[in-house]
This record gives structure tokens, C-alpha cells and sequence, in this order.
């Protein structure tokens, strides 16, 4: 800028008034191209979508993103990890699940998308409103053996989180689950997710999934597409079913009294694990059902709501 009104100012000082009117035109000339360019740069900034535009703790929301032409997506983050990416299933652009699980700070998150084009690499930024959620309490008074545990059912208690923690931090990295996901039985919510369970005034974690109304030998179906990443007969949970749908979301299966998928199978959607029941800490038969994306509990009743085909359980 400093240069062209340099120019123009020398030019208006040596020639006629035809001269000055030409340099006018050149002026307004260079003007429009530098707005028309601007107006180009930021039309090449990618689309970014979020539904629902907040995430109650616990909740998740589906991003959609389309890149502007000759340019490629390097990389999804949010509340400090990689997101798995994978391109939309009918247009063009990509998708990709965020899930705030129950210990996020409530407020605004940078989501940060980097993208390659011909001049390297841009980053874009929005801001994801995580909203507070007020979860129910349960109080229930039990006999102490029920809550405190000799050291060596401790032990049993612990190795069977760390099992089931470790394959769920796992992430493949493709897809496997093809369209919507049904609800392993159909049936109706017993207990939700979040709910908070006071046993002897002593506060626990909260509920990790949801339980589902099933009575013994119910079959339990695949909620989508998959690989039976675990079968393990915890103390809490009992004979327990963990499948992948890759990129880091899976399914889990608790409390079951028969199995009928080894580990490792490949599964399809709504097929047949195995059959609900009572084992492990269970009052009665039923089914705890739990959704686990990047390692963390999410509700299966909001992702349900998201990816689920339409009705209730
Ligand atoms: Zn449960």
C-alpha cells in the first residue's frame, strides 16, 4: 500500500490531469483485485458442522467437515486428544464423533481442525459449548461385604477394569460399523447412565452404561458391525463381551449367562453374542449395556439418539 500511494503521489506531481486520472483507475484497478483475492482466501476455509451444537457431559455430537477443493484433512483434535476421522458415507467430506465424558471441566472447548492445501498447512478453530448436566443419586444400604472387598477379590476387581480399560484405549484405525445401531435388546431402561450410587453413604463411580430390562436367556444382539475385541468373566460385571467398531468406539456387554462369540470373531450388526443374565454383582438378570469412544464412558442413550435407528429399546 505505502508503495502505490508513493507512486501515485509521484506521478500526480509531474503530468496532466489525464495522466492523474489514469493512475486513479489503476489505483481503484488494484483495490478490487486485492478485495476480489481476499474474498477467494476466505471462501477456501473448510465447513464445519456440529449436531447437536452443545455436548452434555456424557453426550456426543457428530462432526461433519468439507474441505475446500485440492486441499486434504491431516488432523482432528479436541479436549487434548486425536480424533479419528473416516469420509462420510453418502457425500463428499468427512465425519467424525466427539464425546464429552463425565470429567470435563463444563464450558467452552477449542475443536481444531488441521488441513493441508497447496501453501501448507492451515489450522481451523471452533468453539464447542460442553454443558453441564445434573446426573440422579441413588442411596442404598448394603450388607459391608457387598461394598468392601477382601484384598485379594480387590485385586480380581482391579485386573478386570485394567482388561477391559486397555482394549477400549485401543483404536483401530477404520470403520467397521456400517450405518445406524440397534439396541442390543429390545426392551426398556432400568437404570440410566451417570446415575450416582450412594452405597452406605460411601459414594461409587458412576453408572458407566445403561441397564436394559432382560430377563434370563434373552438374546443379546450386536449393536452394529464389529470384532469381538474381549470375553472375560469379571467379578463385578460377570461374563462381559467387548466389541470394536473401530476408530475407537465400542460396545460393552455385561452380566451375560451364556456367550456364544469367541474372541476375535467378526460380528455383524444385530448378530447374537450371547444371553443375558445375573452373573457377577447382579440382584437380578438384566442387561448393562455401555458405549466407550477414545476410552471414555459416554451415554448410550444420547448416542443412541445420534446413531440409533429410530425408537426406544
Ligand atoms: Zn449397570
Amino acid at each position: 500500500m505505502c508503495l502505490i500511494s508513493y507512486k501515485i503521489n509521484q506521478i500526480s506531481a509531474s503530468r496532466t490531469p489525464c495522466v492523474l486520472l489514469m493512475a486513479a483507475c489503476f489505483f481503484l484497478l488494484l483495490v478490487s483485485l486485492t478485495s476480489m483475492s481476499m474474498a477467494s482466501i476466505s471462501n477456501k476455509e473448510p465447513v464445519m458442522s456440529l449436531t447437536p451444537r452443545t455436548i452434555p457431559l456424557g453426550g456426543l455430537a457428530l462432526l461433519d467437515v468439507v474441505l475446500p477443493s485440492g486441499t486434504w484433512l491431516q488432523g482432528i483434535s479436541f479436549l487434548g486428544r486425536e480424533i479419528p476421522f473416516f469420509p462420510r458415507e453418502k457425500h463428499k467430506g468427512f465425519e467424525a464423533i466427539l464425546g464429552a465424558g463425565l470429567s470435563v471441566t463444563p464450558g467452552r472447548h477449542a475443536l481444531i481442525i488441521r488441513w493441508g492445501g497447496p501453501e501448507g498447512l492451515n489450522v481451523s478453530t471452533i468453539s464447542v459449548d460442553v454443558k453441564y448436566r445434573k446426573f440422579p443419586e441413588e442411596r442404598l444400604v448394603v450388607a459391608r461385604k457387598m461394598v468392601e472387598f477382601p484384598p485379594r477379590i480387590l485385586k480380581k476387581v482391579r485386573e478386570d477394569q485394567h482388561a477391559v480399560q486397555k482394549v477400549c484405549n485401543m483404536v483401530t484405525p477404520r470403520r467397521y460399523w456400517k450405518s445406524s445401531f440397534v439396541w442390543p435388546v429390545n426392551s426398556r431402561i432400568l437404570s440410566p447412565f451417570g446415575l450416582r450410587r450412594i452405597f452406605n453413604g460411601q459414594p461409587r463411580s458412576p453408572h458407566s452404561g445403561v441397564d436394559l430390562r432382560a430377563p434370563e436367556g434373552t438374546p443379546v444382539r450386536s449393536a452394529n458391525s464389529g470384532r469381538v475385541a474381549l470375553v472375560r468373566n469379571c467379578y463385578l460385571s460377570g461374563w462381559t463381551m467387548v466389541v470394536d467398531h473401530g476408530c475407537g468406539l465400542y460396545t460393552l456387554y455385561a452380566h451375560l449367562s451364556e456367550v456364544r462369540i469367541k474372541q476375535g470373531t467378526m460380528v455383524k450388526r444385530g448378530e447374537i453374542l450371547g444371553l443375558s443374565g445375573k452373573t457377577g454383582r447382579a440382584t437380578g438378570a438384566h442387561l448393562h449395556w455401555g458405549i466407550s469412544l477414545l476410552g471414555t464412558r459416554l451415554d448410550p442413550e444420547l448416542f443412541m439418539k445420534l446413531l440409533g435407528c429410530k425408537g426406544t429399546p
